[in-house]
């Protein structure tokens, strides 16, 4: 987690609150805090190791990065037996000794690497990137390299993409609060622990960066970006109230700052539709994709994630409403395993939206299956 509370009695402090030890940066909520920490709570022969590191920020993102490397090299060991980083071609890393990952859409032999190598890989473009002074797609492109496989071109997904989370949040968090590079490491670091179904660490992330983008005076765009995360980070620990107010809030906005044509926008639009499901209320669900999916086909294109998952969320709004008929119930299974193989095709079966598809289409043909029988 980034450090936003006392680290003796956990008071909330947001990124600026409290009171700093003077060598090591670590806060407090006050010196009677401070003084217990160094007396006991071991401050006093942690200080200077935190110190070198380069302060109490730098020093925990380091510590997790290191646990969500090994995570993460654990839960793929199966799948990388035998094989070799596609990077420095070796199995174990040559100064980490850390072993292999590979949650990405490559198949066979491809896209093995140690998450050493692909932080490093992407540290080194985007570097070159800033250097050189190339324009914003090259560097959004570049930036892509934290969390996109450079060889299927899909994301990292579930711990993975966490560990690369850490990787890019360790490379930036020594950076001043106003360099924007900051901002964009604090999302990577959320969307990788949300990934990881770290929903509790990714709400507090995001909601800290939303914290400092409001006191920085960021642009609204940026805003609703981090709202959005925050909204989806909502519905996934059950607040569903919440969660579909602030989705209709981003959506509305990304309308008219940017159109319905925006990615943005119809991102928003799949949000929004996925929350009001979350409540039940399918006619407005409804209502909502009859507008904005044939805008997400034309736009973003048949095998875009968004046009996938609308087409999903629509699935749902027809098999879970008590009103659906029959032949609403055969649409809803025929749209299912349409899209179930065309995900299957574009993320590889172990992504987590696969599975996630293959559930739903079980649950759909399981209440057709007991309509039919009645
Ligand atoms: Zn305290
Ligand atoms: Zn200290
Ligand atoms: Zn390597
Ligand atoms: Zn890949």
């Amino acid at each position: 987690m980034i450090l936003t509370q006392c680290a003796v009695c956990a008071t909330e402090l947001g990124l600026t609150l409290g009171k700093k030890c003077g060598r090591c940066s670590t806060r407090y909520c006050g010196p009677e805090c401070q003084v217990q920490h160094w007396k006991e709570g071991g401050h006093d022969k942690l200080c200077k190791p935190i110190k070198k590191a380069g302060g109490a920020e730098q020093y925990c993102a380091n510590k997790n990065y290191a646990e969500a490397v090994a995570v993460a090299v654990e839960k793929c060991a199966d799948d990388t037996k035998g094989q070799t980083c596609f990077i420095c071609t070796q199995a174990l890393h040559w100064k980490t000794k850390e072993g292999l990952v590979r949650m990405c859409a490559c198949r066979g032999t491809a896209g093995f690497a140690h998450v050493s190598c692909l932080a490093e890989q992407a540290k080194i473009l985007f570097a070159e990137a800033e250097e050189n002074n190339l324009g914003v797609e090259v560097k959004n492109k570049r930036w892509d390299r934290w969390q996109t496989c450079s060889l299927c071109e899909q994301d990292y997904y579930g711990v993975v993409r966490c560990a690369l989370g850490w990787a890019c949040w360790k490379t930036y968090v020594g950076r001043p609060e106003t360099d924007q590079v900051r901002g964009m490491a604090m999302t990577e670091l959320g969307n990788g622990l949300s990934e990881a179904n770290h929903h509790e660490d990714a709400t507090s992330v995001y909601e800290a960066e939303l914290a400092m983008k409001r006191r920085l005076g960021a642009s609204e765009d940026h805003m609703l970006g981090v709202q959005n995360n925050v909204a989806n980070m909502y519905a996934h620990l059950g607040q569903r109230e919440k969660a579909a107010s602030l989705m209709r809030d981003v959506y509305s906005g990304r309308l008219r700052l940017s159109g319905e044509e925006s990615s943005n926008t119809l991102i928003a639009a799949c949000n929004y539709a996925s929350s009001l499901v979350n409540l039940q209320r399918f006619e407005e669900t409804r209502s909502l994709l009859r507008k904005t999916m044939p805008v997400a086909r034309r736009v973003l294109g048949e095998l875009h994630e968004v046009t996938i998952k609308m087409l999903w969320i629509h699935a749902d709004t027809l098999y879970q409403d008590p009103a659906a008929t029959l032949d609403d119930l055969r649409e809803a299974v025929i749209t299912l395993e349409n899209e179930t193989r065309t995900a299957r095709r574009v993320f590889g079966g172990a992504n987590p939206l696969v599975v996630g598809f293959e559930k739903t289409l079980r649950n759909a043909r399981n209440v057709l299956r007991a309509r039919e029988t009645q």
